[in-house]
């Protein structure tokens, strides 16, 4: 492509609500053979939303609600808002939490009024020596339905399971379609769950699901694609995905997420709308004079 034919480009991407940072995206973008799209903001719309609550015997659900809010309030996770809003909706009190910690792509962890409250994924819960077998059922029905389920334990016992469900982004099934049947590979890549991950990509037809990926670890899995020889372009929104963006062919970040994704991305999609990464990539292959 000549300068002149990607400056072309770059003026109607913006029209089209795909602003390119980097023109050599845009010419990469047409070779592309794998798109990887985080679920989480990207897939979906980032603002998740406690949908059911489950105590453990001894708790009830309220308290499970206003424990997980007190540790929830010093952390910046999209679940944390979920929390404290549903928290806020019954009007619960929330408790002042000491010696908060956060470790990444698991959940929190604080003293509140003297207790040790854990806040987090299975495997972090685990982890910590507590046993959530008493509500192993009730937490599969949340992922069973695509809702993260979000563990809660006191004193290093099960106290109780919030499900936290994020709705699917309205384009994206279209979207899915539309790259496969253009010949393309579409995989997921999430820090959450195998079984919610699986219930939110097998109705938007994506197979490939790449799930319990830690948030250092994202970047390895790209890694892992461009490998095998496939030329990737990664989306996301969140901190988390930034070196995978880097680290990809074409990096493609959401205008709704951090600023750290779109720094990181050589394309952004403005107001997160997913169909832009269609346009994209018709405005590649003609600015690269490849339209067929
Ligand atoms: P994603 O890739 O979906 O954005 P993260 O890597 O941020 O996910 O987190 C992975 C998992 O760790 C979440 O699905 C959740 O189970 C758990 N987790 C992370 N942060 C929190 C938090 N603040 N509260 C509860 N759970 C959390
Ligand atoms: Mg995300």
């Amino acid at each position: 492509a000549t300068p002149m034919s990607i400056m072309v480009g770059v003026g109607r991407g913006a029209q089209a609500g795909v602003l390119i940072r980097d023109a050599e995206a845009l010419e990469r973008l047409e070779k592309v053979d794998t798109v990887v799209l985080d679920k989480t903001g990207t897939l979906t719309s980032g603002k998740p939303e406690v949908v059911g609550v489950a105590a453990a015997a001894g708790f009830s659900d309220d308290e499970v609600l206003a424990l997980a809010a007190s540790v929830e309030r010093a952390s910046e996770h999209p679940l944390a808002r979920a929390i404290l809003d549903a928290a806020a909706a019954r009007t619960l009190a929330v408790a002042a939490a000491d010696g908060f910690d956060a470790p990444a792509g698991r959940g929190v962890s604080a003293t509140v009024g003297g207790r040790a409250v854990l806040v987090g994924s299975a495997a972090f819960l685990g982890e910590r020596g507590v046993d959530a077998g008493a509500l192993a059922a009730e937490a599969e029905a949340f992922r069973a339905r695509g809702a993260t389920a979000v563990l809660v334990a006191v004193d290093g016992r099960l106290a109780g399971v919030l499900g936290v469900a994020d709705a699917v982004r309205p384009e994206a099934a279209a979207v899915v379609r539309a790259l496969k049947a253009a010949g393309l590979r579409v995989a997921m890549l999430t820090g959450d769950n195998a079984a919610t991950a699986r219930a939110i990509a097998g109705p938007l037809g994506i197979d490939e699901v790449l799930a319990d990926v830690l948030p250092d670890a994202k970047a390895a899995a790209v890694e892992r694609l461009k490998r095998e020889g496939r030329v990737v372009a990664m989306a996301g929104d969140g901190v988390n995905d930034a070196p995978a963006l880097a680290l990809a062919d074409v990096g493609i970040a959401m205008g709704t997420g951090t600023d750290i994704a779109m720094q990181s991305a050589g394309v952004t999609l403005l107001g997160g709308d997913l169909a832009g990464l269609l346009r994209a990539r018709r405005l590649s292959k003609a600015t690269m004079g490849n339209i067929r």
